[in-house]
């Protein structure tokens, strides 16, 4: 047979899936030494792939294409892997307790943490006081579970060289805890900062990711960790497509970046009860949240964006967000070439009208159906900012489906796990049924159609010849298993580019490792 020549491994007797075209039944997949997807054949018992160096008899797994999460912090996962995490605190003497108990996890003199909640009925955010009391000469910075701002110490503050204003109080947000970011990386050096990148893309991959779209730098973080990544790209575990957060185009252009604006801000979270909402929130009447960029600079954004060929995107939640971002992108749409790809992050609190006019103007949607899944329904955070019938509807991934907009799933990570397997089952298990998908649309929305988001249609996101050999073998179909049992179906090997990344199946005797 032609194509057994240029094999050089090949998955025998694997049952593979392809988003595209569903179950293809028991199939040899051949990968070429140049990482590609060389063939793939149904199986037939007298084909011994006798040229092929190594061949692994699957008997029947499910292999299906890699995972791509398509919004996935990597330094901000990565520094909480190797730093206290504060999830698990429901009050400030608890947050004191694990700050207490993890104070020499990182071997450094700071101490950082992540997950700080006070998003819980009764909790508060600890003071400087407190803090500074408990921890009067060691640094210490606490991450908040949204990101969107950060806590530190008076000696934290001294040494990030930030002034501690009656205003600020540690509590750093806006541009700030962009600045306080970089600063704190810097101080933990590049040897730091290229553990957590590693730490993260090796969790990721664990979970089925081949890819991740990274937001990072600009605004939120800051460029110090951009020049590491750059460095070991090539040999973390997964593929990182790097959405540079800030909306200096200039900047982007100047910096070689193809893709600008990421995650920056239009506005909050719902969370927070920062998120810029068509009407007020339901705990809080006299508010509707803010936008933390005007109508004109968003359009000056995508316009700036569209003039130099870059990839654009922005973070929206709230629909006044959502609507301030694609009035920008209806703007700008004159001067972008046909079939520019904008990206909108998130879009929570979406209406059906939105989604028709974002699909009329090509827009991308990078959506976390785990959002809505871990901190949704009746009793969840959502619930008692937005009420019931405004939380029924928030994150309305079928609604977008059926507008026929292109929508790549991601985690947000460490917003929610860095963990694809969660994310389709969150997408099929939805909270609310009006909202859920099929099983082959959820591994749509986290391959071939995240894949498209990024413009890498062509070379990711399905098992077809000629597409970069990304897959993994799953112990389980997750087209057939219970919807709720997604999340535990386990990877049993993950590979990425035609080789072996992580997984029990590269352990033993005549493993392929
Ligand atoms: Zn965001």
């Amino acid at each position: 047979m032609k194509t057994s020549h240029t094999a050089n491994v090949v998955l025998r007797q694997a049952r593979a899936i392809s988003p595209n075209r569903g179950a293809l039944g028991l199939s040899d997949l051949a990968i070429s030494s140049d990482g590609t997807i060389a063939s793939l054949t149904p199986y037939r018992a007298g084909n011994q792939w006798a040229h092929a160096s190594k061949v692994l008899d699957l008997n029947g797994l499910t292999v299906v294409p890699g995972l791509i999460d398509a919004h996935f912090h990597m330094l901000a996962t990565g520094t909480q892997l190797l730093t206290i995490d504060l999830a698990t605190a429901k009050s400030v003497p608890e947050v004191m307790e694990l700050l207490e108990a993890g104070k020499d996890k990182s071997g450094s003199e700071w101490l950082i943490a992540g997950h700080l909640d006070d998003e819980h009925p009764g909790a508060r955010l600890p003071t400087l006081k407190e803090l500074d009391h408990a921890f009067p000469r060691r640094p210490v910075f606490l991450e908040h579970r949204s990101c969107h701002f950060a806590l530190c110490n008076t000696r934290a503050m001294k040494l990030l060289r930030l002034q501690t204003t009656a205003r600020v109080k540690g509590l750093l947000d806006g541009q700030l805890v962009g600045i306080a970011r970089q600063r704190l990386m810097e101080a933990q050096g590049e040897e730091f900062v290229e553990r957590a990148l590693r730490a993260a893309s090796l969790a990721a991959a664990r979970r089925g990711a081949t890819t991740v779209h990274a937001m990072e730098g600009g605004d939120l973080f800051g460029d110090f960790a951009l020049n590491v990544l750059k460095r070991i790209r090539d040999s973390l575990a997964t593929d990182v497509v790097v959405y540079w957060c800030g909306t200096d185009v200039q900047r982007a252009v100047e910096n070689g970046f193809d893709r600008v604006g990421g995650d920056s801000f239009v506005d909050g979270t719902l969370g927070s009860s920062t998120a810029a909402l068509r009407y007020p929130y339901s705990d809080d009447r006299a508010s509707s949240g803010s936008l933390q960029l005007t109508e004109q600079q968003v359009s000056a954004f995508f316009s700036a964006a569209a003039v130099s060929h870059l990839q654009s995107g922005l973070h929206v939640i709230g629909g006044r967000a959502i609507e301030v971002a694609l009035r920008g992108i209806a703007q700008a749409l004159p001067k972008a070439e046909a079939g520019t790809r904008w990206r909108l992050e998130h879009c929570g609190d979406v209406s059906k009208q939105q989604l028709r006019r974002a699909a009329q103007l090509g827009v991308c949607i990078s959506t976390q159906p785990a959002f809505t899944y871990l901190r949704g329904g009746p009793r969840g955070v959502y619930a008692q900012r937005l009420g019931p019938r405004r939380t029924r509807r928030l994150y309305p991934l079928r609604w977008m489906l059926d507008e026929g907009i292109h929508v790549g799933g991601g985690s947000d990570s460490p917003i929610t796990p860095a963990d694809c397997l969660l994310g389709l089952e969150s997408c099929v298990n939805a909270r609310y049924s009006a909202q859920r998908t099929s099983a082959l649309e959820a591994l749509q929305i986290f391959t071939s159609e995240a894949a498209w988001c990024a413009g890498e249609e062509a070379r990711k996101g399905d098992l077809v010849r000629g597409m970069q050999a990304d897959l993994l073998v799953l112990k389980e179909n997750p087209l057939t298993c219970a919807p709720d049992k997604i999340q535990q179906i386990p990877v049993l090997l993950v590979v990425r580019k035609g080789r072996p990344v992580c997984g029990p199946l590269m352990e033993g005797e005549g493993a392929w490792r």
